[in-house]
């Protein structure tokens, strides 16, 4: 993805209030990142263990949500809704977002399963096994860093279609 400075981030938050906004840590390696190898940003708060954020692109500039990690118990073998592995590399968790504007400030939540530190960008790149001989594999690799934005990206968007 392209990369964005810290106060980009802070202002692409779309379902946060000013204080949630101001509450925000950065990840540690915020300032090393290696842009090029992300479908989105996400990180779990270092301070707030409860809360995550995840930063795409839309068509309209950059879009940051908060989400918070539901209290609800996750099937013994979740999968990630956004990458989609199937090695299972990582927890999954259910996550919840609050939707845009007045919507979400009644409260109105959209819940996900994804990776527990949003850890799907390093999954995707991983060279997929070979399924059958002949498989293509680096295509299939590229096939789902492209889903795998696409669908990071629909999440947050659909978080302000409710307005
Ligand atoms: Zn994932």
């Amino acid at each position: 993805m392209t990369p964005l400075s810290a106060s980009d981030v802070r202002a692409s938050f779309i379902n946060t209030s000013l204080r949630e906004r101001k509450a925000v840590t950065f990840p540690p390696d915020f300032d090393t990142l290696a842009w090029a190898d992300l479908d989105y940003l996400g990180w779990r708060d270092p301070k707030l263990p409860d809360v995550g954020y995840v930063i795409t692109h839309l068509e309209d500039g950059p879009a940051g949500i908060m989400l918070r990690k539901s209290a609800g118990q996750t099937r013994s073998r979740p999968q990630c809704a956004w990458c989609e592995d199937v090695t299972l590399p990582n927890d999954v968790l259910y996550f919840t977002a609050k939707r845009t504007g007045p919507s979400g400030r009644a409260g109105n939540t959209v819940a996900t399963l994804v990776c527990a530190n949003f850890e799907c960008s390093s999954n995707v790149r991983k060279l997929p096994p070979l399924a059958y001989s002949g498989f293509d594999r680096e295509a299939a690799r590229l096939e789902r860093i492209a889903k795998l934005e696409l669908r990071s990206r629909t999440f947050v968007a659909d978080l302000r279609c409710a307005e």
